[in-house]
């Protein structure tokens, strides 16, 4: 298909909004961002030597405009406009580096998303005519945040006496932070939290976590008791504004949107904005840099609301489950330092127990491993936070699919296998705390 005939078919579907509404103005934020026939790149065997020498992916990052998508002790996934591609691969040959192509147009993989989420959407539309459901919730396209949070508020009102849904803050654009709170005694039973959407982007992620609230309510009373005698905290959006914004604009936005004070640049990554290890490895100063960690720790409203909200409830607080994308991983603190916690091991038992459980159910594989090691050092992650700050025990960062292929822009086909996985490490960690003492 050609992209003109694309194009109309989107119009058509009402998928796309015209650029300008008559009564706007241009803002140059606004402007969707294409990225035709841009490339994804692995570059491999990039020595440590060579990376205090030459950071290379800093140096694609600002010589050529690169886009890191994933930079790990193995490998480094970088994005590269078309105009800069030739550059770019002399740059990378004058240091003896080869780049493997993951993919040779990034704009396509989007505009297949897109589509195949429309198609997706409207099939089901038709079921649901039949079932006649109120809500238009599916795990066979990614949502808008509006369907996120009129899923959340059918959740509570179907279940007004064990729901209770929070909104605990608002964001740089005014955008509410919303939580809910599913449990049977909230004072006494141990509690989980669950996050997702911490990176915009990382668009399986909210995903992933509604498809896990929808696995707990769809049974709840026929659930074992280790799950019923929880109490479950579930933010399917901690980052309502870059979420948004990577619908509408730019799909590979990853931080906030809040405005810088030093210059143009906007976004704050959350995930390099808590309190632990913030001045440290892993993160940048420069506002217009992905992994910018914010003016001081816990700059952001998004940081500052989660942070205040958990501290307020880490009394019987077991486990801080926080969801991202990609490279199937289940990973455990620390990030921000090359030191094992104390109880490593027993992360490690249940960590690999959930990739067992996994690899049985989706034939796909996970890895379970200590952070630092496998991701590379990096300070200011919620992760490390709710441990060092919180002392929670059961503290995971699962890197949801894929490995590469797609990266961010994963096909709607594959939500539900991915959620599926998702749920499997909730359920084995909620196995793993065991039924509170008070029943
Ligand atoms: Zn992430």
């Amino acid at each position: 298909m050609t992209r003109p005939h694309l194009l109309m078919l989107l119009l058509l579907a009402g998928a796309i909004e015209p650029l300008l509404a008559s009564n706007q103005t241009l803002d140059v934020n606004e402007i969707p961002q294409r990225y035709d026939e841009a490339q994804l790149w692995r570059i491999y065997n990039i020595s440590e030597a060579m990376q205090r020498r030459v950071p290379v992916g800093q140096m694609l990052e600002q010589k050529f405009g690169g886009n890191i998508w994933k930079e790990n002790s193995k490998f480094l996934d970088i994005s590269i406009a078309r105009d800069q591609l030739k550059a770019a691969r002399s740059f990378l040959s004058a240091h003896r580096l080869d780049a493997q192509i993951l993919s040779d147009n990034i704009q396509t993989m989007i505009d297949e998303e897109l589509l195949e989420g429309i198609q997706a959407t409207a099939s089901q539309q038709g079921k649901r005519a039949k079932k006649a459901t109120r809500s238009s919730m599916h795990w066979k396209d990614y949502h808008d945040l509006d369907t996120i949070y009129s899923f959340m508020r059918e959740i509570r009102s179907k279940f007004p006496n064990i729901v209770r849904l929070y909104t605990i803050g608002q964001t740089a654009e005014g955008r509410d932070l919303k939580v809910l709170r599913i449990s049977e005694n909230p004072r006494e039973n141990k509690k989980v939290w669950i996050d997702g959407g911490i990176h915009a982007r990382e668009w399986i992620s909210p995903a992933t976590v509604t498809f896990i609230l929808y696995q707990l309510m769809s049974n709840w009373e026929n659930q074992p008791a280790h799950i019923r005698g929880l109490t479950w905290y579930i933010m399917p959006v901690m980052n309502p504004d870059g979420y948004e914004y990577s619908r509408t604009t730019n799909r590979l936005w990853r931080k906030n949107r809040s405005p810088s004070r030093q210059n143009q640049c906007f976004g704050v990554d959350l995930n390099r904005n808590f309190d632990i290890g913030w001045n440290g490895y892993g993160s940048s100063t420069n506002p217009c840099r992905d992994t910018y960690r914010g003016s001081s720790p816990a700059s952001e409203l998004e940081t500052k609301a989660v942070a205040e909200f958990l501290a307020k409830r880490k009394y019987n607080l077991e486990s801080y489950l926080t969801y991202h994308s990609y490279g199937q991983m289940i990973v455990y603190p620390w990030a921000y330092k090359a030191v094992k916690v104390k109880d490593s091991s027993i992360l490690q038992r249940v960590g690999s127990l959930a990739a067992e459980r996994i690899a049985q159910k989706t034939g796909t594989t996970y890895r379970a491993a200590v952070t630092h090691e496998v991701l590379g050092i990096a300070g200011g992650g919620s992760d490390d936070w709710s441990r060092a700050a919180l002392g929670v025990k059961y503290v995971y960062t699962i890197e949801l699919r894929d490995r590469g292929a797609y990266g961010f822009v994963l096909p709607p086909r594959y939500i539900k296998d991915t959620a599926l996985e998702g749920w499997t490490v909730a359920e084995t960690v909620a196995q793993a705390i065991g039924p509170s003492s008070s029943g």
